[in-house]
């Protein structure tokens, strides 16, 4: 298992103390960088990730000359938690940040923060309530432009602001909020994807009305959040068109992300539940979009290796040439970008309970962690979960719930299907493995670190330092 640094008492220190002078590093090569995060998108619904209808040419030409993540996962399906981690190197729970009614923590060091202190011009454009300045999340962005909008007004601030300061190192950071429900993309958009004239799904009551969830309406539906992907895109291709005709595109370095995917039909028969996401950690809802593109030379290259996007701010400052802060839970991508050998690290994410009525399965916390073949969900209102994600990547077969049913070697009372040739023992151990896995990192990332107070358990220390987490 990779190994992860639990703050020390003096990084925390570090921490807490607000901007220090960790960050004054030799910067080289000063590229610029854009961060695109398009909210809700699911990776497989991507052509360059697979997807078979083609909603993403511009992200495609994004990868064709960049480093594309194939097994990138949020450290939680919601908003504001998942772009707290991404700009902070840190898991939601460390910082307080589980849900989108929370705010970033004053001693949390986020990626404007280090980037403005390095000389960086900062401007934060974002869509969408979550990510307003309420959430404090704006924390080193010079010029944050918040407003409920589409993705063009977003993307032509962008442009604005980076066109004035293009001629000094600048940070610009895109949020577009498109494909989140509801799905009503642009008409040219909706036509070409053959989605219905109207919002879909129809009202927030729909997705608990399994009456009217039809397959005809779950096939328009899906339909109409394509059409919002695609007309993302088309504004994330005007934002690169204006990199390259500036001569930006030389010197920018480029990340696209997501914060958290979207579940559309997958769980409507088992939980009623449908075009939305937060409340699971199936991989339709973690599974993401993750593309580097570095400046200049052509760097296509397919990763399979699991990552996890709380690595992303420590990646994009190595790319930089600047520090990471101290005390930063993310380990950087960068090795994994040159080719150097680096140790499979496991993906924790984790959602927190909601209260909701006839939806017992909300309560209580739920926790994943995607290791290798293997994805575990553990949840306190619902048994365990495993799949192999090898040969089950559409989550089809929990591996568990035939373990618990079937003695070893026996399919009795089930249907033979593709589980019943596993071998029940080494699902046993795997299952052990990653459950003592999910509970070391649950535990470590249960320890928050900011909001006023220090919080460091000696005793978990001691056993995170048997684990190898502990420096
Ligand atoms: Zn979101």
């Amino acid at each position: 298992m990779r190994r992860r640094t639990v703050l020390t008492l003096s990084a925390l220190a570090s921490l807490a103390g607000g901007v220090s002078a960790w960050w004054s590093w030799p910067r080289a090569p000063r590229w610029n960088l854009l961060l695109i995060s398009i909210d809700t998108l699911r990776a497989d619904h991507l052509s360059v990730y697979g997807y078979e209808r083609p909603t993403s040419p511009a992200i495609d030409r994004l990868a064709r000359r960049g480093h594309v993540f194939r097994r990138a996962y949020s450290t939680c399906p919601m908003t504001l938690p998942s772009h707290t981690s991404m700009l902070t190197g840190m898991h939601p729970a460390q910082l307080g940040v589980t849900d989108n009614f929370q705010k970033v923590p004053q001693e949390a060091v986020t990626l404007a923060e280090v980037l403005k202190n390095a000389g960086y011009a900062t401007g934060g454009f974002v869509s969408a309530n979550p990510l307003f300045t309420h959430t404090q999340i704006q924390k080193g962005f010079d010029v944050y432009d918040a407003h409920t909008r589409i993705a063009g007004p977003t993307v032509q601030q962008a442009i604005s602001w980076m066109d004035v300061h293009k001629n000094a190192p600048h940070f610009a950071f895109v949020h577009l909020f498109d494909p989140h429900s509801v799905y009503h993309a642009p008409s040219q958009f909706r036509q070409a994807f053959r989605a219905p004239q109207r919002p879909m799904p129809p009202d927030d009551a729909f997705i608990v009305d399994l009456d009217a969830m039809t397959p005809q309406l779950v096939s328009e539906a899906t339909a109409a959040y394509d059409a919002e992907i695609s007309y993302a895109d088309s504004e994330v291709g005007r934002l690169l068109g204006f990199l390259e005709r500036s001569g930006l595109a030389e010197r920018t370095l480029v990340a696209l992300v997501s914060d958290h995917g979207e579940t559309l039909g997958e769980l409507l028969d088992r939980f009623g539940y449908a075009f939305d996401h937060s409340e699971f950690a199936y991989l339709h809802q973690l599974h993401v979009p993750l593309i580097l593109a570095l400046p200049g030379a052509d760097s296509s290259r397919d990763h399979w290796e699991p990552v996890s996007l709380v690595d992303l701010m420590p990646t994009l400052l190595e790319l930089l040439g600047i520090p990471k802060p101290a005390g930063s839970y993310g380990l950087s991508l960068a090795p994994r970008l040159r080719g150097d050998p680096v140790q499979a690290s496991p993906c924790f994410s984790q959602r927190q309970g909601f209260q909701k009525a006839g939806r017992p399965f909300f309560a209580g916390e739920g926790l994943s962690l995607v290791h290798d073949r293997w994805h575990l969900m553990s949840f306190d209102a619902m048994p365990s979960e495993l799949y192999d994600l090898t040969s089950d990547p559409l989550e089809q077969h929990n591996l568990l719930e035939r373990s618990a049913s079937s003695p070893p070697g026996s399919a009795a009372g089930h249907a033979p299907d593709a589980s019943d040739s596993v071998d029940r023992a080494a699902v046993q151990r795997v299952s052990e493995d990653l459950e003592y896995r999910l509970g070391s990192l649950h535990e470590m990332v249960s320890q928050p670190v900011a909001s006023g107070g220090v919080v460091v358990d000696p005793e978990v220390i001691r056993k995170l330092r048997g684990l190898g987490y502990v420096n």
